[in-house]
């Protein structure tokens, strides 16, 4: 199913990110990620996105996953799919590759340039492009980033609603947003991106937080504000895991449950870091 029908349903859609697991030849991780999929797919979800790592780097774990999600688990799937440092003809060849695979749906990225390579093309330069191609040169649907905080590189929240404006006047369908634990900032995201005219669906971005040290780790590389509440508990239950998870638990469950009373968001979007317990018991809070 394209984005288009996923998000004019008028119904709250639940979808999962998930990535391609790394240092896995026995192949044992991958069966758990299947497994963990399994699980999660009893909620019914509208869709699952997988990762794609900038430069190419995991391209074909990453198709296999997304042909055992559509094929085997038969739930619509959207691949992820970065541009920076990539030359026009192998982002042209990647996106013939994946239509192969009767996928309908993209998520189109920038990317970080990776600390290691040798030689990163300019053909693409910022997510607006790449948009743009995939919309003249594919029949793809075709969903964008939004950092309800502003990306870490731009000066301010204004100047990237401009740039997210740029991605949805390209062809841009749906706007899925990095994890954010604010629901008062998105809020305000929202009536921003409203005000210079973006009315597309929004998928927000939830983060379960699953362990101390990986929030520590993703809060390193994104600007995201914590509220204090969070953060006090995050402190308090630092050296026991399972009370990390269930305030991880909690605190998503009451965050989404606001923001399905508010009726402004269109979808629920977890980052699942591949494990389903969390989701589950919030999408279990929830009454899904
Ligand atoms: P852009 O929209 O191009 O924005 C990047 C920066 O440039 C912003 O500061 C923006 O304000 C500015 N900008 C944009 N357009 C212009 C313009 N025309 N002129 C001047 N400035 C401009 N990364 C991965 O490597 N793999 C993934 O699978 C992945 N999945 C993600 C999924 C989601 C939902 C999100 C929110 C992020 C994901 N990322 C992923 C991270 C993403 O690649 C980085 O955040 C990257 O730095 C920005 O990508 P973007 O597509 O938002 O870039």
């Amino acid at each position: 199913m394209k984005l288009s029908d996923i998000y004019k349903i008028g119904e709250l859609a639940i979808s999962y990110e998930v990535f391609p697991p790394k240092d896995d030849e026995s192949g044992e991780k991958l069966s758990k990620l299947y497994s963990e999929l399994e699980m999660l797919k009893k909620y019914n979800p509208s869709l699952v996105s997988v990762t794609y790592g900038a430069g190419g780097s995991n391209r074909n774990l990453s198709l296999d996953i997304i042909s055992y999600i559509y094929d085997t688990l038969q739930i619509s799937v959207m691949p992820h799919f970065t541009c920076i440092c990539s030359k026009k003809e192998d982002i042209e060849t990647y996106l013939k590759e994946i239509e192969k695979y009767n996928i309908e749906n993209i998520l189109a990225l920038r990317g970080d340039e990776p600390k290691d390579i040798t030689v990163c093309y300019r053909d693409f330069r910022y997510a607006n492009e790449l948009v743009d191609f995939i919309k003249t040169n594919t029949d793809l649907s075709i969903a964008v980033a939004g950092y309800p905080e502003g990306h870490i590189d731009a000066p301010d929240l204004d100047t990237d609603i401009l740039n997210l404006k740029r991605k949805i006047c390209a062809g841009g369908e749906v706007i899925f947003t990095q994890m954010c634990f604010n629901n008062d900032k998105f809020f305000n995201y929202l009536e921003k991106i409203n005000k210079i005219g973006i009315n597309v669906p929004v998928a927000f971005g939830v983060l379960p937080i699953l362990s101390y040290k990986q929030f520590e780790k993703m809060m390193s590389m994104a600007s995201v504000s914590i509220p204090k509440k969070l953060l006090n508990g995050l402190e308090r239950y630092k050296e026991n895991s399972d009370d990390v998870k269930k305030l991880g638990i909690d605190f998503a469950t009451e965050q989404c449950q606001a923001l399905i009373d508010s009726k402004l968001v269109s979808g629920l979007h977890f980052y699942t870091l591949n494990k389903s317990y969390s989701t589950s018991r919030i999408l279990d809070n929830l009454g899904y």
